[in-house]
């Protein structure tokens, strides 16, 4: 299912902050694109850095023909207007159609729109009978039409919310600068480093190829192994999730920590190594290819699987190795090619 916003009448010179709130409604509220008729480089900017620091794939052209989009789109066209049928009259049957369709164009004028964009839609909506503006409307539109799905995506960025009944709680996905930031700031040798560095090579490469989330995985690689400034024991790995809580790293980075060691320890060894009552498997694909990637990479150096096998019987620890390689080929089908061809 996609959505499209189209914006109509835009004029650069007076509707600059108000069409910036039309783009920032659509992007927050579940539209993937939105279209704007008159050129505008400087929105473009502050919509493409609101992306890159909130996440997702949210997109902007402006200088578009918004009739040309509008009449030829693949799809639902709505047109919100005052003098439209209520939305509370027909938010059920726009719901099926969108079901139907999987696509929607939603335009929404500046000043007064050409009376032919209630002969191209397919639905004229209002939002109340009364006049308003664009950004209530569209707001008050998408969150019923998508709100159903929570507005179907959730947003990772560098730049988190977390919600919180009181302050600001903001949890970041550090850049790779801004790991090594924190691997000096807690003393971490160069070995560490190199290691992670290394591990961070690997982790990407299985990363394109599996579709996971690069930012996350890169941080977490970087990362995984800030526990062992604390200790070199098997709480590394919870030891350095706590040092990124304290950081304020996301929780998807905090977990790939958490759960890097070995292919995962199940609660029965956990309780018995005196880590808690808790499982710690990598849950998430990016947690996955952290652990095994650091499974993969001996010191500085990628090894076969069948090495990091042999050191796991030579433990004793025939659990994990067997873990280790389902994780392996549940990996390697992932990417569509043995992880030990990389
Ligand atoms: N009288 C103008 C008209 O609709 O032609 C109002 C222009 S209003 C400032 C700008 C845009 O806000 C409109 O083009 C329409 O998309 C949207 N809008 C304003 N009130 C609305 C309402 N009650 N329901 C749906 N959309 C509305």
């Amino acid at each position: 299912m996609t959505v499209t916003v189209i914006r109509a009448g835009h004029r650069p010179y007076r509707d600059k902050r108000i069409t910036t709130h039309v783009a920032l409604v659509a992007r927050a509220f579940g539209a993937d694109s939105i279209l704007v008729d008159s050129k505008d480089e400087k929105l473009e900017t502050t919509i493409h850095n609101t992306v890159k620091n909130f996440g997702g794939n949210f997109s902007i052209t402006t200088g578009v023909n918004w009739r040309e989009h509008f009449r030829k789109f693949p799809g639902l066209r709505v047109y919100l207007t005052m003098y439209g049928i209520p939305l509370q009259v027909h938010w059920k049957q726009l719901l099926s159609e969108l079901w139907k369709t999987g696509n929607m164009a939603v335009l929404v004028g500046a000043e007064k729109i050409p009376a032919e964009a209630y002969q191209i839609s397919d639905f004229n909506i209002a939002v109340g009978n009364q006049p308003h503006s664009e950004v209530s409307a569209l707001a008050v539109f998408l969150d019923k039409l998508l709100g159903e799905f929570e507005y179907r995506k959730s947003f990772i960025g560098h730049l988190n919310v977390i919600p919180s009944d009181r302050g600001k709680d903001v949890r970041i996905i550090p850049t790779s600068d801004e790991a090594r930031k924190i691997l000096h700031k807690y003393g971490a040798t160069e070995h560490i480093i190199k290691h992670s560095e290394a591990v961070a090579r690997l982790a990407l490469k299985i990363s394109e190829l599996a579709g996971a989330n690069s930012d996350i995985v890169l941080a977490g690689a970087l990362l995984h192994d800030i526990g062992r400034t604390v200790t070199h024991s098997v709480s590394h790995g919870i030891k350095g999730a706590e040092i990124l809580v304290r950081e304020r790293i996301h929780p998807a980075v905090v977990n790939i920590a958490k759960h890097h060691v070995g292919a995962g320890i199940s609660k029965e060894e956990s309780i018995s190594l005196g880590l808690g009552d808790r499982s710690l498997f990598p849950v998430t694909l990016e947690e996955k290819i952290v652990a095994h990637s650091d499974n993969l990479i001996d010191g500085f150096t990628k090894v076969p699987l069948s090495s990091v096998i042999d050191k796991f019987i030579k433990k004793g620890l025939k659990k994990s190795a067997e873990r280790v390689k389902r994780l392996h080929f549940e990996l390697s089908d992932i990417c569509g090619k043995d992880i030990d061809t990389l």
